[in-house]
């Protein structure tokens, strides 16, 4: 349920009506927007009559009648920032997210950590633990993985983004404090794991699965917000089409449905959406057009030798003359 306030609310008709909500069982989420302020009602409204909220210095009360609620932007109309340890995403706040698909050795992390950091980025990727397709391929160094990550945070200054796989390994994710927990495409249905992450304090950056629509996408984000974790942000990585030209089909449409349908940050991949190197620049600047609130771009030091996905990750010198294009860009749409 939504209450929307008068402009001219007093302080008194403002303190019972929080003291209102609240002896309801309800936890009232205030967002002081730029026209007017709407407190979003978390907890159980279904046995409540909308009437009940409409006292003075209210100027109407809503149901949310959509499946999701805490992340729609009815519930919260203003665009939401998330802080992964001090680098801000959304809410007019671009971050771009950079780094080898997998972290495969201390010279190869090192050598990508050091080279997006100099080209600007503000927080480095790399997996430890890699959900390959098939199951001879490397799956990732695991704890190795994350210590190495971890040391490279230190040494360049960048919070770390990696992916988890399975509950089993939080505690593995806690120890080695990774900033923040990715959900990959193939497991952004995997309800346990969702619930799970809404019990962390650490911002999650949650894939579109290869086949979900956006609603389920939302969807999958309400179970970590009502779970009790807030910092979630979203990612457009391409969606299976018939088309076979691109390992997926970026669909950048998503930008700006997300944005009408939910206060949540939205980023893009186009690494894993196109899969192919040229296009990794222009579809990142043309998500930037698309009013995206960051990127997720793979850098590998030397890719030919890369452990996966070779084909798509940048090469330093490419990330570092596309950095600088996002950046003309950006300042060009401001
Ligand atoms: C990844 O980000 O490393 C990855 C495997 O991508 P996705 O989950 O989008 O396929
Ligand atoms: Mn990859």
């Amino acid at each position: 349920m939504i209450v929307t306030l008068k402009g001219d609310i007093t302080q008194e008709q403002y303190t019972s009506l929080i003291d209102r909500i609240k002896g309801k069982g309800l936890e009232p989420n205030i967002d002081k927007g730029t026209s007017k302020t709407v407190i979003g009602l978390r907890g159980d409204t279904k046995g409540i009559e909308t009437g009940y909220f409409m006292v003075d210095g209210v100027e109407s009360v809503t149901r949310v009648s959509k499946r999701y609620k805490l992340v729609s932007r009815d519930f919260h109309p203003s665009d939401s920032a998330i802080d992964v340890s001090g680098v801000k995403i959304g809410s007019g706040y671009f971050a771009v997210i950079a780094g080898p698909c997998a972290v495969e050795s201390e010279e190869q992390l090192f050598a990508a950590a050091e080279a997006v950091k100099k080209a600007g980025a503000s927080l480095l990727r790399g997996g430890a633990f890699k959900p390959r397709t098939c199951t001879y391929d490397f799956q990732g160094l695991g704890e190795e993985g994350l210590e190495l990550l971890a040391r490279a945070r230190d040494m360049f200054h960048l919070p770390i983004v990696t992916e988890i796989l399975d509950t089993r390994d939080l505690e593995l994710f806690e120890k080695y404090n990774i900033d923040m927990y990715q959900v990959g495409a193939r497991n952004m249905g995997n309800t346990a794991l969702l619930k799970e992450l809404g019990t962390v304090k650490k911002p999650v950056l949650l894939k579109r699965g290869m086949s979900a629509t956006i609603e389920e996408l939302l969807s999958s984000a309400e179970y970590i917000v009502s779970n009790g974790n807030p910092n979630v942000v979203l990612c457009e990585r391409g969606i299976r089409t018939f088309e076979t030209s691109c390992r997926n089909t970026l669909d950048l449409t998503a930008v700006r449905i997300v944005k009408r349908e939910s206060h949540l940050p939205i980023i893009v991949d186009p690494s894993h959406a196109t899969g192919v190197l040229d296009l990794v620049g222009p579809m990142s600047l043309a998500s930037v057009a698309a009013g995206t609130d960051g990127l997720l771009i793979e850098v590998h030091p030397d890719r030919r030798k890369a452990l996966s996905d070779a084909h798509q990750q940048l090469p330093p010198e490419e990330f570092s003359a596309l950095m600088v294009k996002i950046e003309k860009l950006r300042k060009a749409l401001e």
